[in-house]
């Protein structure tokens, strides 16, 4: 679920929309961030648990300057908040780590795999990221892990 609220102090008009997925896909750093390159390319003695990484990418948005948006009530762009969230969980969680990225802002055509080491916890709980309250559970119990070595254009999958 994304919840976008209008920060203009008269209108505070919140537009919500849903989304369904079977995959959560978990993102490391956004495209175009200040230290985009230097994660990308210093990143592999880097070590984030897979409920710091979940965290990171519920993590509230201000959607300001070209990326505002254009709110339903005022009819205006403005500056917004936006949150993502989970509505309904699923009996099984499947998370997708999104290793790879394109590097078409620096060199078109080139993508780079982000080595972030991912520490998985055996159990994880998604109760923070919730914004509907009466799921009956919010933990996970990790049960497999498939994991991918190599490159984009070779590599080799073991489970
Ligand atoms: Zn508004």
């Amino acid at each position: 679920m994304t919840e976008i609220t209008c920060l203009d102090p008269k209108c505070k008009h919140s537009h919500r929309s849903f989304e369904g997925f079977t995959i959560l896909s978990l993102g490391f750093i956004k495209e175009g961030s200040p230290n985009y390159l230097q994660h990308i390319y210093n990143c592999t003695n880097m070590t984030i648990t897979i409920s710091e990484l979940i965290e990171k990418n519920f993590q509230k948005e201000i959607l300001d300057g070209d990326n505002k948006f254009k709110c339903a009530k005022c009819q205006k762009k403005q500056k917004c908040d936006k949150v993502v969230g989970l509505y309904e969980l699923p009996k099984i969680l499947i998370i997708h780590l999104k290793r790879f990225k394109s590097m078409y802002f620096y060199i078109k055509g080139e993508f780079q795999k982000d080595r972030t080491k991912i520490k998985i916890e055996e159990s994880i709980d998604l109760k923070a990221f919730i914004q509907q309250k009466d799921n009956k559970s919010t933990k996970y119990n990790l049960y497999a892990i498939v994991n991918h070595e190599g490159d984009l254009e070779f590599g080799h999958y073991t489970a």
